[in-house]
């Protein structure tokens, strides 16, 4: 008799396919009836954690720190994403997009600037969102106004980059803001109203031990943010990082650690809330570390594996109350 497959014993609810996590592309399809195309744009902003302001050289894994991504004056947002949705027409037939905002610290300027920028984006043919990375200390009254107005108008996602919860650990990666600073951001955003909000976190910072990761999962998972983005901490060239590993006073997870560690912290977080991603992208050419990180596609199926061999699913520890 034929094995029945790990689509149709998924008992996730929110899927239509092995996944046992609620994706980001399912979401789309679902709210917006089709396939939507996230479009990467660049403004031409710096960080608060590089320019001095609260830090210089950023975070010890940012390439942007090094100066050696900066980008060098953006083009216009138009031509970029006319750019952008011309190559991604080769592969697929693009009808809907989100724009989205993604180097650097995206709400570090005046809202007399943010506003026109956001407002172009908007009117971009074929956008149907907005999407804007920042940090939350980065986040004034004036600036969560303006989003909450944009948000009235379109599908908005601010994305907070938190990446940890622990203190300590924000000091040691030269975060340059505590979680007390996450949380004040994220609530005048939450209580501003009319924007969604993503909360990126890093696996295997240094120093971080799984229940330290988890921690930060479950202090996540009480906010109950509509996405959430994994991102796996890779090494790349001419980072403190960089230095940390060739030293040999950083070690990367293993595939197998990171797999288990976020198939474990899949099992907290909500089900309502989106999962935006579950690994990351680093620049072929400066990775460093870890060579594993190169294979995106066996990270995600090796998730999916393991979530199916051992019967788990994104929100299974709260599901009585949750499902
Ligand atoms: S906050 Fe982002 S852009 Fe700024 S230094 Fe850190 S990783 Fe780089």
């Amino acid at each position: 008799m034929k094995r029945p497959t790990q689509k149709e014993t998924n008992p996730f609810p929110y899927s239509d396919s092995n996944k046992r996590y609620r994706t980001y592309d399912w979401f789309l399809r679902e709210r917006f009836g089709c396939k939507v195309a996230k479009i990467p744009l660049a403004a031409d902003f710096t960080c608060p954690n590089i320019d001095g302001k609260k830090g210089v050289g950023g975070c010890i894994y940012c390439a942007s720190g090094s100066g050696k991504f900066n980008a060098p004056v953006c083009m216009p947002i138009e031509e970029q994403y006319e750019t952008m949705l011309a190559s991604m027409r080769k592969k697929w037939n693009v009808t809907k997009t989100i724009p989205y905002f993604q180097a650097h610290t995206n709400t570090y300027a005046p809202t007399r600037v943010l506003e026109p920028m956001f407002r172009r984006a908007v009117s971009l043919p074929g956008a149907v969102g907005l999407a804007v990375a920042t940090r939350a200390d980065c986040i004034s009254k004036s600036c969560a106004r303006l989003l909450s107005d944009i948000g009235k108008e379109t599908f908005l996602t601010v994305e907070l980059g938190l990446q940890t919860a622990n203190d300590n650990t924000a000091t040691l990666i030269n975060r340059c803001h505590s979680y007390g600073d996450f949380l004040r951001g994220y609530y005048l955003l939450k209580e501003s109203g009319n924007i969604g909000i993503c909360v990126h976190l890093i696996l295997g910072l240094p120093g971080e031990t799984r229940e330290d990761m988890l921690r930060t999962v479950k202090q996540v998972a009480m906010l109950r943010p509509e996405q959430v983005k994994f991102h796996l901490l890779y090494v790349l060239k001419d980072t403190p990082l960089g230095n940390m590993y060739l030293s040999g006073s950083y070690t990367p997870m293993t595939r197998e650690e990171y797999v288990s560690v976020l198939a474990e912290a899949l099992e907290y977080l909500p089900p309502e809330t989106v999962i935006g991603r579950v690994t990351g992208d680093a620049p072929a050419a400066d990775l460093l570390a870890p060579e594993w990180s190169r294979k995106k596609l066996t990270v995600i199926d090796e998730l999916d594996k393991l979530l199916f061999e051992s019967a788990r699913y994104q929100g299974i520890a709260n599901q009585s109350a949750t499902l």
